[in-house]
């Protein structure tokens, strides 16, 4: 029996993906030349298709790299020259203020313990700051960063560049790119495919601070800088090689998305997510992490446990995977990924098992 994957990445794969696997290969997709205009084709599809299901204006481009923790450090090397600003709240956020150290950047961070949002509004910055760098899901913690919240942070913020991490999140967050100059996944979180594709979603006026970080004499670094991404996106290429069979089946998830409908899609994960919540709230033997309800991320659900280790083998058995804590919290902790790719049914399966195998 195949295992079902609650994992918050890599997961489940996505409805289809495995007959699509074998359509590209039909297709000889993985032979095909990147400079070819069947290559061009495909870019242009799944772009198109990203944009009309993630509301994606035209001042903003996609480009394709190699993973989102990519997309962290090449939009920084393009965009910031000295000072960026990182609200971190777990591993994730971490890890993007840990890339613009090493670069040699000087960026701030400004910290709240795990499991607790960020009131946006109640902080204050000095003018220096060139771009503010947000988790809007922390995978590690399971708190999120309501949409309309980051929407009112960038209003009042409108000299900096605003860059937000969707990983675990998207295509689900209704962000307005009005407001977010770059906003990343990869698509082995909620697109429920294989990993090693990173997806950035990049503004005019991220191309605008690269022209003259590059004018003024400043590395961007090199193939992945955001002025070569755009100008070989132009003819809808990649500079390098890319993940094209990656690209091709993000085409085939996004068109299965849109024919189920954006709307029904965000609607059926809240439907999970309030399943998950509400049985873990009337469960004695499990603690929601999150404590306020409005930073409760509805993708990823982190459920304090007497045993992760113990409970994870169980569920094991049953069938089921899930995610142990992060970090330190591993062994106190399970994280369950609620993605377009589970079911309402799943999810009732693993509130049986939970409910069963926990004391
Ligand atoms: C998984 C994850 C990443 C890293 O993604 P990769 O594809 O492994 O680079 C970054 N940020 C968040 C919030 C994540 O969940």
């Amino acid at each position: 029996m195949n295992a079902l994957f609650f994992t918050p990445g890599p997961g489940e794969l996505y409805p289809g993906v495995t007959n699509w696997i074998g359509e590209a290969l039909d297709l000889q997709i993985p032979s095909i030349s990147h400079r070819s205009s069947a290559f061009e084709e495909i870019y242009c599809t799944v772009e198109a298709q990203l944009r009309s299901l993630m509301s994606i204006p035209n001042s903003h481009r996609i480009y394709f790299l190699g993973s989102a923790t990519e997309v962290m450090e090449r939009v920084l090397q393009s965009t910031v020259r000295e000072r960026s600003v990182h609200f971190v709240n777990g591993a994730f956020s971490k890890r993007f203020h840990q890339i613009a150290k090493e670069l040699g950047k000087n960026p701030i961070s400004v910290d709240a313990p795990e499991g607790e949002g960020f009131e946006l509004d109640s902080f204050n910055f000095d003018h220096q700051v060139e771009a503010f760098c947000l988790t809007q899901n922390e995978t590690s913690t399971g708190v999120m960063l309501p949409a309309d919240h980051i929407g009112q942070f960038a209003t009042r913020w409108q000299n900096q560049l605003i860059i937000v991490d969707l990983v675990s999140s998207a295509p689900y967050p209704q962000i307005d790119f009005a407001q977010v100059d770059c906003g990343f996944f990869s698509v082995q979180k909620c697109f429920g495919l294989p990993a090693g594709l990173g997806v950035a979603i990049v503004g005019e006026r991220c191309l605008e601070k690269a022209r003259q970080l590059k004018q003024q004499g400043f590395s961007l670094g090199s193939y992945h800088n955001f002025l070569e991404l755009e100008s070989f996106s132009q003819k809808h290429q990649t500079p390098e090689t890319p993940n094209v069979m990656g690209i091709y089946l993000l085409g085939r998830v996004c068109e299965a998305l849109l024919t189920r409908g954006i709307d029904s899609v965000r609607a059926e994960m809240d439907q999970k997510a309030n399943m998950l919540y509400s049985f873990a709230t009337s469960h004695a033997g499990i603690e929601i992490f999150v404590k306020d309800h409005n930073f409760r991320s509805p993708t990823v659900i982190v459920l304090g446990v007497n045993d992760s280790d113990k409970l994870r083998s169980e569920l094991s058995k049953a069938g089921i995977k899930v995610g142990a804590g992060y970090g330190k919290l591993k062994e106190k902790q399970v994280r369950i990924a609620n993605f377009p790719a589970h079911t309402t049914e799943h999810v009732a399966r693993l509130i049986e098992c939970l409910d069963n195998l926990v004391g």
